[in-house]
């Protein structure tokens, strides 16, 4: 038999007789390993511990230290065991599909009852039987023919249809948990033991056509969630219970911040509260492109056909756009035009008014550019993703010498946003050259290096997602952590040679010759809709002082006490407060809960004894106690908290 040499993480080359498994490599190595062992890598692939290795490789054994494979298998083996258990339990369901997905993994089933609660406890008590007789898994390769006449033979229609579209040149992998068997790519565990019997979870079930399609049967998806072990699970519960509480949606209707409603749906009907924490928000963010060196400009929402052919958004977005036909006059056919899904198209067009110079570059064009994206109604979700919305997006026109200057400048300016809006754990991911791409080596060598360049000039390491990148150029993501330990891709910096040639965007360079400049589109919130639902659910309502739409409400005692109200209100409003009385003729404790449930931040209480002393009963909102102050103290305190962080 063959000889292959095996190198292991430390430099170490072993040599084995080729079709080795990694369980026997892991033998070799030491029986407790091989116990230990969960999967391998082999040159960079995850690998079933049975299966063999044919050719030189560089290998590693997996154990449960190993976060990533270690959680893959979890949440995979855990799909193959609930399949089972639920065949187990009710032998008539018809299993079809299930991938690992966040946190976990769903399975999709044909049922005819629906699954119940206590349904998902009696399958989750099966599943821990499973995982506790510690049944081996096996895997086989098959034929075609063996696969259907097995398939057709236990009434699985759903599979039967799955090996039909397995392309006729590849094999079918078999896999065995115990006697239950499932037509999977693998890798799996050694065994059902391997499982951590103690930290999953069903979740819930929801409908889910066959397929994807609607006009295939509605079949029942059962979603789990799993980890390595009992804490954090129980962390990750812990999150989705206070991800519910702060549900923008929930804490959108309890602040009158906004709503949605069927005629427009997936646009924001912004209501006084939430439009001042929106208005409030766009004017720092104009702010800080002023004085890093933006202009601003506004380009038009209904744009002819004719841009979006040019630009390659008719070829390539066309479903994603809202079409507006118009009887133009003494036109013979309907004008077709669209509603600006980017604003990018619209930027070059103003770029390219006038000869441009290289004196000229860089040119960072900005706007708060309202754009129209059609999204099918099942991705809808509250404010986070909508059909309508305003980027603060920017184009900068540079050449390809200034890409990294310009970048790092980018990335210094959203990470001092970033923290006056209270994130200050994000992270910088890079993507690089895809397999199917445009231009040169070098250029891409060039473009990869100056936005790499650019992150550690501004001393924030990226993450790099080699093959990740646009087919023109490389970019840059910007991911927020928040509160809840939840992540959410917020701006991006995505380099461009690709659209400044589409649309003949030119410049005069120091030799006299026309150029075509690079573009940087770029944004730092994504858009002020999906943002706010995110500030929202960060700070679970209870917005940074600068950014409360109801910073205070007065609130009267006594009727007695309401001129000195309105004198105080009058006084925070000329401070720049955004304060409001509450002279109603309700108890101050019915008051005090209901401006609580709004999220006003200040509540200041007055009765007499307040007027007859000038003073205020300062509530805060989370805070039972109570203070006085002299009502110039509070006018002070709260006029100082109310400005931006970037006019303190
Ligand atoms: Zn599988
Ligand atoms: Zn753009």
């Amino acid at each position: 038999m063959s000889q292959i040499s095996l190198t292991f993480p430390d430099g170490n080359i072993r040599h084995f007789d080729a079709g080795v498994t990694p369980a026997q490599v892991a033998q070799a190595i030491a029986p407790s390993l091989a116990k230990a062992a969960i999967s391998a890598m082999v040159d960079g692939q995850h690998w079933d511990l049975q299966w063999p290795i044919h050719s030189d490789a560089r290998i590693s054994i997996n154990t449960m230290k190993d976060d990533v494979p270690a959680l893959e298998l979890i949440r995979h083996d855990l799909a193959h065991i609930m399949a089972r258990a639920v065949q187990e339990i009710w032998p008539d369901v018809k299993v079809t599909i299930g991938p690992v997905r966040d946190y976990g993994w769903f399975y999709d089933f044909d049922r005819a009852e629906p699954f119940t609660p206590d349904d998902l406890g009696q399958i989750e008590a099966k599943m821990k039987q499973i995982i506790n007789a510690r049944d081996p898994v096996r895997t086989e390769i098959w034929s075609r023919a063996d696969a259907l006449a097995y398939y057709e033979q236990r009434g699985e229609p759903y599979k039967v249809e799955l090996v039909h579209k397995i392309p006729e040149d590849q094999d079918l992998r078999m896999y065995w948990h115990g006697d239950w068997q499932d037509l999977c790519r693998g890798p799996h565990f050694q065994h059902t033991g391997q499982v951590p019997a103690d930290a999953f979870k069903l979740t819930h079930v929801a409908g889910a056509y066959w397929l994807g399609d609607s006009t295939r049967p509605m079949l029942q998806r059962i979603y789990g969630v799993a980890f390595k072990n009992r804490d954090d699970l129980k962390a990750h519960m812990t999150m989705l219970e206070e991800a519910a509480k702060r549900d923008h949606r929930k804490l959108g209707r309890e602040m009158n911040l906004f709503h949605m409603q069927e005629e427009a749906p997936g646009q924001v009907f912004w209501h006084p509260n939430g439009w001042t924490i929106y208005t409030t928000l766009q004017d720092y963010m104009r702010r800080q492109q002023r004085r890093d060196g933006y202009v601003e400009v506004n380009t038009p929402q209904v744009v002819n056909r004719k841009l979006w052919e040019a630009s390659g958004h008719w070829e390539n977005y066309r479903e994603n756009m809202f079409i507006v036909e118009v009887d133009e006059e003494g036109a013979r056919e309907k004008v077709v035009n669209a509603l600006k899904p980017m604003n990018c198209p619209c930027h070059v067009q103003i770029f390219n008014v006038g000869l441009k110079s290289y004196r000229d570059l860089p040119i960072r064009m900005a706007e708060f550019g309202s754009c129209a994206r059609y999204e099918p109604s099942g991705a809808l979700h509250g404010i986070m993703r909508v059909r309508g919305f305003t980027q603060d997006d920017a184009h900068i026109f540079c050449t390809l010498d200034q890409v990294e200057s310009e970048s790092k400048k980018f990335i210094e300016f959203l990470a001092k946003i970033y923290s006056d809006l209270g994130f200050d754990k994000w992270r910088v991911k890079l993507s690089t050259r895809p397999e199917k791409r445009v231009g040169s080596d070098e250029i891409w060598d060039k473009m990869e290096a100056a936005l790499a360049n650019a992150c550690m000039a501004a001393g924030y390491p990226y993450e790099l997602f080699p093959g990740e990148g646009a087919f023109y150029a490389p970019k840059l993501e910007f991911v927020l952590t928040d509160a809840i330990g939840r992540d959410w891709q917020c701006g991006t910096l995505q380099l461009d040679p690709n659209l400044p040639e589409r649309l003949d965007a030119s410049y005069i360079g120091e030799d006299g010759a026309k150029h075509r400049p690079f573009m940087l589109h770029r944004a730092c919130l994504g858009s002020f809709e999906r943002f706010i639902g995110i500030l929202i659910e960060n700070h679970a309502g209870k917005l940074p002082f600068w950014l409360a739409p109801r910073q205070v409400v007065v609130a009267s005692i006594v009727s007695d006490a309401d001129p000195f109200v309105e004198e105080v209100v009058t006084a925070l409003t000329l401070a720049g407060v955004r304060a409001e009385a509450d002279m109603r003729n309700e108890k101050i404790n019915y008051k005090v809960r209901e401006h609580s449930v709004g999220k006003v931040p200040v509540i200041l209480a007055i009765g007499m004894k307040e007027v007859e002393e000038r003073t205020v009963s300062v509530r805060r909102l989370g805070e039972t106690r109570t203070e006085t102050m002299t009502l110039d103290a509070i006018v002070a305190e709260l006029s100082a908290a109310a400005l931006p962080p970037d006019l303190r």
